[in-house]
């Protein structure tokens, strides 16, 4: 009996997932309960050394995770994605914390010129489609970026929405690759804790009312009482600018 090609792909990716969800849970069962600087120090350092590449908006909290990467290895890339609609306060503020923790391998991921070109060629898209906007000046230049990595790390919090109420230390995309959560525990006071304690500057928006910092089209200030992100595309459904699910949605768009 012949074996088809494709039978075969699938028992090899098969094992490839199987290969992967063992490895994580490996990973947690080691570094599960460590607290956020070791954590860093084990994948950085060991297990995905040169393999790994950290995700920062440069926001408002993003100052506290870039400065423990600085800690145990200035040279990891920081991948920070430039939409072409960031706040000009921003921009200055990834300068002045790339110059105050001596961050010496940061990565600016841009959208593609021709997905503009057949898609947002007066930059307006947002006002039609967030998703839309999201997914060509966010997702795909991020996914791009992300090609030779096996694993990136993420400032993200558990406390942050309901979305993220669940999230591990590490955790395994739909992908293939790792995501490493170091702060996942932390909740709201920690951070601003941890941010006074380091002594960090802060980002100029945030004494304005902003605790949660994306694009200017989709970003306002928020109101005493409000929830830290209701002020990212305030009025939508949408929570979430879409690099943390399927890449899958390349297939539908482009
Ligand atoms: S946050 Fe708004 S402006 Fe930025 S990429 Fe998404 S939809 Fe476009």
């Amino acid at each position: 009996m012949s074996v088809s090609s494709s039978t075969v792909s699938f028992v090899k990716s098969s094992a490839s997932q199987l290969d992967a969800d063992a490895r994580l849970s490996d990973m947690l069962n080691q570094y599960g309960r460590l607290d956020a600087h070791s954590l860093l120090e084990e994948v950085l350092l060991k297990e995905f050394k040169g393999e790994i590449a950290v995700s920062s908006s440069f926001g408002a909290e993003a100052a506290v995770l870039l400065k423990l990467i600085s800690d145990v290895d200035k040279d990891t890339p920081v991948l920070f994605i430039d939409t072409g609609h960031l706040f000009a306060e921003t921009i200055q503020y990834k300068a002045t914390i790339e110059d105050y923790l001596g961050l010496r391998n940061i990565i600016t991921v841009s959208p593609e010129a021709i997905h503009l070109e057949n898609a947002d060629r007066d930059a307006t898209l947002h006002e039609r489609d967030t998703d839309y906007c999201c997914h060509i000046r966010k997702v795909l230049p991020f996914e791009k970026a992300l090609g030779p990595y096996k694993a990136w790390v993420s400032g993200r919090k558990r406390f942050q929405n309901n979305e993220r109420a669940d999230l591990q230390p590490i955790e395994l995309d739909v992908d293939g690759r790792f995501k490493v959560n170091p702060l996942y525990n932390w909740d709201y006071d920690k951070v601003i804790a941890e941010f006074k304690a380091m002594e960090l500057p802060k980002h100029p928006l945030v004494d304005k009312g902003y605790p949660s910092i994306g694009c200017g089209p989709c970003t306002r200030a928020v109101k005493a009482g409000e929830d830290q992100r209701s002020g990212r595309w305030s009025g939508q459904e949408k929570t979430e600018c879409g690099i943390h699910k399927s890449p899958s949605f390349e297939a539908i768009y482009i």
